[in-house]
């Protein structure tokens, strides 16, 4: 099974979007493997984005997400990488669907409530900035004969 690690943003996490955000992927019938509530140091902001360094937006996207606490978790799944992006919707809210995460709850992309991996290679290396390997929890899920053929 593939993971994929999602931050629920500082804007999320005040707009009360946490619970929200986690019945829709409880819904999908992917698997919540870690989690953990706690408000990011620069280092790890840096590295989770550090395609983004010399980008003009760096310096607002690192204070937006130092702004307060984020909501940190590994999801589990088949093909979950794509399933998040695609419940995510665009990094553009104005350009992100009805029924996306993005565009049902954020108008700004520097408030865009939610990041997700965008491939295996990633979710991998996001993790591991994240958690280390004994936060992951592994357990079977009683439905799994429900969701996967
Ligand atoms: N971002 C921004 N302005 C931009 C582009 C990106 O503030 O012009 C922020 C936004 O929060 C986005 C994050 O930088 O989610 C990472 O950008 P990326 O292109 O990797 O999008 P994502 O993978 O989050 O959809």
């Amino acid at each position: 099974m593939e993971r994929s690690f999602v931050m629920v943003k500082p804007d999320g996490v005040q707009r009360g979007l946490i619970g929200e955000i986690i019945s829709r992927f409880e819904k999908k019938g992917l698997k919540l493997v870690a989690a953990r509530f706690e408000s990011l140091p620069d280092g790890r902001v840096q590295e989770q984005y550090r395609e983004h360094l010399e980008k003009p937006f760096f310096p607002g996207l690192k204070s937006y997400i130092t702004s307060g606490p984020v909501f940190l978790m590994v999801w589990e799944g088949k093909n979950v990488v794509p399933i998040v992006r695609l419940l995510v919707g665009a990094t553009n809210p104005a350009e992100a669907l009805p029924g996306t995460i993005r565009g049902d709850f954020a108008i700004d992309i520097g408030r865009n409530v939610i990041h997700a991996s965008d491939s295996n290679e990633s979710a991998a290396r996001e993790i591991a900035i994240h958690f280390k390997n004994d936060d992951l929890v592994g357990y079977s899920a009683i439905a799994e004969p429900m969701i996967y053929e």
